[in-house]
């Protein structure tokens, strides 16, 4: 950024432009950003910032930041103050209390934002019609495919541990491009002697460094783990002292595989049954081993079952509850894991449904419906669904004949043109917060700049409309006091506050002030579960 130059003063605090969060000091100098340095004792990071974390911060100088909020009138955006602004924001949203709204928000917002837009929307809208605008679809896949066979939905050891992995398999996914730190990561254990085996139609800058090449036809994924499986089944390469102890199932699992032969594979992926089975041999017999995966799988309307196979490829490997062992899910937004996390309604919640119930005076959530035809106000937090959401024609349409559109953001997106009234949010580097990064370590991010203009923070917005639609329960200082608030509503969030968070953050679950937090998951029981569930699997194209 040409804004470079000596900072006035520096604070330490987190990148969020990827789901690692690497630690950084941001200089600043007049309020606005000038600098960011490597934190040399992050304990994710130790030093190493990407490209995307030294420079990417220079968005927040950007001249075209919103400034002040806007009403629409006559068709035309007109500068206007706050009162106005949230009045008729809060005016709007009373005409359709009870049903009528629908809360979009985004996975790059807080994890403190987060909680009061799902609060927002329950208690005082009263509509189940929310949602994580530019994750949804990534969901599906996590939600079901992990959850409802190993109870979670979250990586499965910290970051800092993919390097003690002896075999990595990386499936449909860039995570030099998406998660560089993991990159890294996975480059300093392949040249320490770790296996690689690589399934994807392109090159990958991971694609340099030694490793076995599945070069699958696009969207064949599912095709080609269902045959590892089947070849782990052949070579009788499975733990079966894991599989006895820790799991369920496991008969008729095998069972669905009878059919589906390394052949059947083969033809349908493209790849050679031969590496196939090499591929699954490697990764079967390199103890402990990493899947890497990403939205890009996630995505498929076959999603679900592919994530499931991962997850049983490493059940059957027992590739749980060591250290190096396990998963790591590459979905590219910041907050991604704190928007799953703090999601009241999925069936692998971290949240008694009751307990945020009673706890917010409202019915108890039930998960989004559709919105289609129903929808007459819309809230939209942070996400620009008119520009990301995969059908994003019948967004701008469903946004554009809606009576009432409210959007807050840092910038008039495509999605905030649309709006009535558009509220100006300061971004990352100023406010106070915290985020999930992807393997689960809640860390603190800190305000280093000022925000532009009257810009103001996401959760200063919610709470002020709130208010004015006489809602109680938003009366918050500081957002330690909505930490406060989530650790009493969420078991694994039990532990943290804003005083534990320093310096080097909690990794959940951490269900007690006490507990140091967890770094690997499923050391002795699966959450909710106990034992992990084989599911039947079917191929489909
Ligand atoms: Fe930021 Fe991610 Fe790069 Fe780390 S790896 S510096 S969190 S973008």
């Amino acid at each position: 950024p040409k804004e470079l130059q000596q900072p006035g003063r520096e604070v330490e605090t987190v990148c969020t432009e990827c789901g690692i969060g690497c630690g950084v000091y941001f200089g600043a100098r007049g309020g606005r950003l000038v600098s960011a340095r490597q934190n040399l004792s992050h304990k994710t990071s130790k030093g190493r910032l990407c490209g995307k974390g030294r420079f990417g911060w220079g968005v927040l100088n950007h001249p075209d930041r919103l400034k002040t909020p806007l009403i629409k009138k006559d068709g035309q955006f007109v500068e206007a103050g706050w009162e106005e602004a949230l009045g008729l924001a809060a005016g709007g949203f009373s005409r359709y209390k009870g049903g009528g709204a629908v809360v979009l928000y985004s996975p790059r917002v807080t994890n403190e934002e987060i909680y009061l837009a799902l609060k927002f929307a329950r208690a005082v809208l009263g509509t189940s019609n929310i949602a994580d605008a530019e994750s949804f679809a990534s969901r599906a896949g996590l939600l079901d495919g992990l959850g409802t066979t190993v109870g979670s939905n979250a990586m499965t050891i910290p970051v800092r541990q993919i390097e003690r992995a002896a075999g990595h398999f990386v499936i449909s996914s860039s995570p030099t491009e998406s998660h560089p730190i993991i990159g890294f990561e996975i480059r300093k254990s392949v040249n320490k002697g770790a296996k690689l085996i690589i399934a994807d139609s392109r090159e990958i800058p991971l694609s340099r460094l030694p490793h076995i090449r599945l070069a699958l036809r696009p969207s064949t994924e599912l095709a080609l783990l269902l045959g590892m499986a089947r070849a782990i089944l052949d070579e009788k390469l499975h733990d079966e002292g894991f599989i006895r102890e820790r799991t369920t199932n496991f008969d008729a699992f095998q069972k669905s595989l009878a059919d589906f032969t390394v052949e059947k594979a083969a033809e349908i992926t493209g790849v050679p049954g031969a590496q196939i089975r090499e591929a699954a041999r490697v990764y079967a017999t390199s103890k402990p081993a990493l899947l890497f995966w990403s939205e890009e799988i996630a995505q498929h309307p076959t999603g679900q079952d592919s994530v499931r196979v991962l997850a049983q490829l490493a059940l059957m490997t027992g590739n749980y509850g060591k250290p190096g062992a396990g998963f790591v899910p590459l979905i590219g937004r910041s907050n991604f894991q704190g928007a799953l996390d703090l999601d009241v309604t999925h069936p692998w919640s971290l949240v008694s449904k009751e307990k945020v119930a009673d706890a917010w005076g409202c019915a108890v959530p039930e998960p989004a419906g559709s919105a289609e035809n129903k929808a007459k106000a819309w809230y939209i937090i942070g996400a620009d669904p008119v520009t990301k959401a995969a059908d994003a024609d019948s967004v701008r349409k469903a946004l554009s004949e809606a009576p009432f559109v409210v959007v807050q953001d840092t910038f008039l997106t495509e999605t905030a043109k649309l709006a009535q009234v558009v509220l100006p949010t300061a971004g990352f580097a100023e406010k106070e917060g915290t985020f999930t990064a992807v393997d689960r370590l809640v860390q603190r991010v800190r305000q280093v700049a000022e925000p532009p203009g009257a810009a103001k923070p996401d959760w200063w917005i919610i709470c002020e409309i709130a208010h004015r639609m006489e809602a109680e329960g938003f009366a918050y200082n500081h957002p330690s006091q909505i930490m406060e608030e989530i650790s009493s509503n969420y078991p694994a969030y039990a532990g943290i506050s804003y005083d534990r968070l320093d310096p080097e953050g909690l990794r959940w679950p951490c269900p007690d002030k006490e507990h140091p937090g967890t770094d690997v998951l499923h050391e002795s029981e699966f959450f909710g579960l106990g034992k992990a569930q084989f599911r039947p699997l079917q191929y489909k194209p």
